[in-house]
């Protein structure tokens, strides 16, 4: 059976998931209260209406409770994103997504019962502080406030020996989950094989160690 989600907010970033969401032939229904956008979402979603999220009739009227995941991506207007929020809390929905606009407005989102908040800008501003310190750093995953994943090309001094030659997880107390060699991702590495030029590693681990680890083995200066 399809799932069936709603984007509230088709600004850039809602824009973006009820795009997405619509090409992988998902159901959406997509909600604003501005006309423009809407009609700019007729062609993409599978219902684009004009409402305005923080009115419970509307919601109900459109047959919101049936949907198994709402994303609200109300940004600006952070009063009409914490109403939106509870008003989908009081429906009952079962997994509600909020963009957050700064951490204040995260908290209050947690308090009041989203499932998951998520934070775009500060997220994406990390993930390019991370890219901008090396050129070596390729991705940047948050996993919690102190351990993250982060994809890194395989520094000059790693080229040619393998993964016990390095013995990262010793040396530097993280773990090479994978090898990615052009489209391949290998999930299962060997510990023997010599790294290569065009290697990229796969590493988790604690912020601390990983900044170690990249440290030694991976920044290059830009
Ligand atoms: P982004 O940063 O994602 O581009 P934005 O800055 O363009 O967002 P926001 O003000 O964050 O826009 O709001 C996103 C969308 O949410 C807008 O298109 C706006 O019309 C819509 N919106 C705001 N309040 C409501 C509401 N009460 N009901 C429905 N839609 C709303």
């Amino acid at each position: 059976m399809k799932r069936e989600f709603a984007v509230i907010g088709l600004g850039r970033f809602g824009g973006s998931i009820c795009r997405e969401l619509s090409m992988e032939g998902m159901e959406v229904l997509a909600i604003d209260n501005d006309e423009d956008k809407v009609n700019e979402f007729k062609n993409i979603a599978s219902h684009a209406v004009i409402a305005d999220s923080t009115d419970e009739a509307t919601l109900k009227e459109l047959g919101i409770k049936n949907i198994d995941h709402v994303i609200v991506a109300i940004g600006d207007n952070i009063q009409a994103s914490i109403l939106t929020t509870v008003v989908l809390t009081d429906l009952g929905i079962e997994k509600i997504t909020v963009k957050a606009q700064n951490d204040y407005h995260e908290k209050i989102l947690n308090k009041i019962g989203a499932d998951q908040v998520v934070h775009p800008e500060r997220d994406m501003g990390k993930r390019i502080a991370h890219n901008i310190i090396s050129n070596n750093i390729l991705d940047y995953l948050e996993l919690s406030d102190d351990h993250s994943i982060v994809e890194v090309k395989v520094g000059e001094k790693m080229v040619g020996k393998s993964l016990i030659d390095l013995d990262i997880r010793a040396n530097y107390g993280c773990n090479v989950v994978a090898i990615k060699q052009g489209k391949d991702i290998n999930v299962s590495p060997s510990a023997d094989d010599a790294l290569r030029e065009d290697d990229i590693l796969i590493v988790i681990g604690a912020d601390k160690d990983i900044s170690r680890f990249e440290k030694h083995l991976v920044v290059e200066d830009k």
